[in-house]
């Protein structure tokens, strides 16, 4: 592992002992030999040490209710293949790793703050709930390498859940997924929907502007790091005061389009894409 992962990583201000949420992009470090995500992996965790916890994004796939057929074919259960990337499967694969019970948006958390991060997840709650506890925790956001191309910070999600936003959709209970249980398979449809968060760069500014976002590189690609309970707490009042300032600005984005406290949005969806299409979607979800 090069030396200069934790460098870049106590730069950014990560420490020993953090509880770190980490999204990224690996293939954007660059290294020697190896495996970027199990360098990004190796690098944190000598930074963190053995009195911190590392938690990533364990998902799995979710489908519309009429692809059932297909559905079926992807149960969730504890080992279920997550759809989220190489560090999250470096991180599955720890012995000691903690896995919550979501069936769609499960976290993964390894170290002493592991059980205390999942703890509570599982169908009954929504799908960002662990970021309650790790703000509780006095987490911290880290973003390496998709910073654009995954922008912003998964705190905007739970200020979602908390502001009532996230079922306040048409896709409410049209997504599901099947829950491998023993030799049975039950069916879960989300009611709280996460929606698309391409728009969530647009906070960068606002987190500046409060001071409390680092930017720097970590092997090479761009990263960002701030403290989960401090980015809420920028994130919040914005969402409360205009509930559409996450959205992104791709009219034709059903994730967006479909959010029934936006009319004008939803308006905008239904104008932008073909009238058969709309028609479609309108008799689906409707
Ligand atoms: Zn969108």
């Amino acid at each position: 592992m090069p030396p200069s992962l934790t460098a870049d990583l106590r730069n950014l201000g990560l420490q020993t002992g953090d509880t770190v949420l980490v999204r990224c992009a690996a293939k954007a470090i660059k290294v020697e030999s190896g495996s970027p995500a199990t360098a990004l992996f190796d690098g944190i965790l000598e930074t963190i040490g053995p009195s911190g916890t590392v938690v990533a994004l364990a998902f799995t796939p979710d489908f519309y209710f009429w692809q059932k057929s297909q559905a079926a074919q992807f149960p969730f259960h504890a080992r279920a293949k997550s759809e989220t990337g190489a560090f999250t499967r470096i991180v599955l694969d720890q012995p000691g790793a903690v896995r919550s019970k979501h069936p769609t948006n499960s976290f993964v958390a390894l170290g002493p703050n592991a059980e205390a991060i999942v703890r509570g997840h599982d169908e009954n709650a929504t799908a960002f709930y662990p970021i309650k506890n790790l703000i509780e925790a006095g987490g911290k956001l880290l973003l390496v390498g998709c910073v654009e191309s995954s922008p912003g910070f998964s705190t905007v999600h739970r200020v979602q859940e908390d502001l009532g936003l996230a079922d306040r959709t048409l896709l409410s209970r049209k997504r599901i997924c099947a829950v491998q249980d023993g030799n049975h398979i039950r069916w879960f449809a989300r009611r709280d929907v996460s929606g698309c968060s391409a728009g969530f760069g647009k906070f960068y500014s606002d987190y500046e502007a409060a001071g409390i976002l680092r930017r720097g590189t970590v092997g090479g690609a761009v990263s960002i790091f701030a403290d989960a309970a401090a980015a809420y707490a920028v994130e919040r009042p914005i969402l409360a005061q205009d509930p559409t300032a996450a959205f992104c600005d791709d009219p034709h984005c059903t994730s967006c389009g479909l959010r029934t406290y936006s009319p004008a949005r939803m308006a905008r969806f239904f104008l932008s894409v073909p009238l058969k299409g709309a028609r479609r979607i309108a008799r689906r979800v409707g």
